[in-house]
């Protein structure tokens, strides 16, 4: 059972602890989660145990519970439950996040030298982008590849980040232990910028890990879907985190493994951003790069790589992953599918293109639901 509070209860408020008392009295345990959003804040009691016989009327009397939204769904956490709970999205380091909002996260698959991260961040700077994406643990498919360079780089990386105005850089982790060097290493930068932590589509099932990402509250989590299970099984998955107690999750859609999408590398699966915005309360992400993997472009003039950032992006993508290199000829992960820099600006124009297209389809097309 969720109790949805009214907007703007400040935290040490009574009635939150009176609420919590009257849960514990019918044996449950409680949960608050705190939701910042851009205008508002939003307080949200989980009533953990076994509900099903506990009526809503008590809770209901409270003057500060809006609603109380029993959950019929397995996607307890994550879930709309049948439009019962808002999807508010979060807030983490000035950036808001959420089903409405659009941003861009262009960046390095892998960190490979300095020189190149610093050339990356610039480019964005000019751009006006304040998210990316920086590789420093990398899972390959080879014992035998570049896996990343590790905690090593992360003091610059964080320090150029700063300097250009980044304001969440997406990292991927492969180990529970990587949480805390990232941690450490922010600390040292003076919290220049701030690290949405990855878990990877290799990782999408390792539960420990994903406990680990839920259950430190710091940083929001990007969470892609897994490459060979289905939807439900994914999003069921990244349920672990939210459970876990951390509810800042971007799900990120990124193509699945079958030759049946060849000849990109992934089965491009963008027509789940509508399903997982009904499914979930999460902002919904695309990566386009992981998706077709090559630079294939087709005869109208445009890379297979933008169409698909397009047609996530009409369908109402919230954030576009995507990889970009200075020099993508000498990078050591993933150069095939790398954009180069003198090309960000006419992505970006063309994914302005696209989303003022979607926001015109809201406006002149969508319909209330009750009316479909
Ligand atoms: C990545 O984003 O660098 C990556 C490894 O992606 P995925 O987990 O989707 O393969
Ligand atoms: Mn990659």
């Amino acid at each position: 059972m969720i109790l949805v509070m009214k907007a703007d209860l400040p935290p040490d408020s009574p009635e939150l602890d009176r609420v919590r008392q009257l849960a514990e009295s019918y044996g449950l345990s409680t949960q608050v989660h705190r939701i910042q959003g851009a205008t508002r804040s939003l307080t949200e009691v989980y009533l953990l145990g076994p509900t099903g016989v506990v009526p809503t009327a008590p809770f209901e009397e409270f003057e500060s519970v809006e609603r109380v939204v029993r959950i019929t769904e397995k996607f307890r956490s994550i879930g709309r439950h049948g439009g019962g709970v808002e999807a508010v999205g979060f807030e983490y380091n000035g950036v808001h996040l959420s089903q409405d909002s659009f941003h861009l996260i262009p960046g390095l698959c892998a960190v490979d030298t300095r020189e190149n991260v610093d050339e990356m961040f610039a480019a964005l700077q000019r751009c006006g982008i304040e998210m990316t994406r920086a590789g420093a643990y990398k899972p390959r498919t080879s014992p035998y590849d570049f896996q990343g360079l590790g905690a090593a780089c992360l003091p610059y990386v964080f320090e150029l980040a700063g300097k250009y105005g980044i304001r969440i850089i997406a990292m991927e982790i492969t180990r529970e232990s990587q949480i805390g060097e990232i941690r450490q290493a922010l600390r040292e930068s003076g919290d220049a910028t701030g690290v949405m932590i990855q878990i990877g589509t290799r990782n999408a099932q390792n539960f420990e890990l994903l406990k680990a990402a839920g259950q430190q509250r710091e940083m929001p989590v990007l969470f892609k879907r897994g490459m060979g299970i289905t939807l439900e099984e994914s999003l069921n998955a990244c349920e672990y985190v939210a459970s876990s107690g951390n509810h800042r999750i971007l799900f990120c859609l990124r193509g699945m493994k079958t030759n049946l999408g060849d000849p990109h590398r992934n089965f491009v699966d963008v027509a789940h951003v509508p399903v997982v915005k009904r499914l979930t309360r999460l902002p919904v992400c695309v990566d386009p790069s992981h998706s077709v993997g090559r630079r294939a472009a087709a005869p109208d003039g445009l890379l297979d790589i933008f169409h698909v950032t397009a047609q996530g992006v009409i369908a109402g993508a919230n954030a576009v992953l995507v990889d970009f290199h200075p020099h993508p000829e000498d990078a050591l992960c993933d150069g095939p599918q790398a954009l180069r820099l003198d090309e960000l600006e006419r992505y970006l124009e063309d994914v302005q293109i696209v989303r003022a297209a979607y926001e015109e389809r809201l406006k002149r097309i969508a319909r209330p639901l009750k009316e479909l």
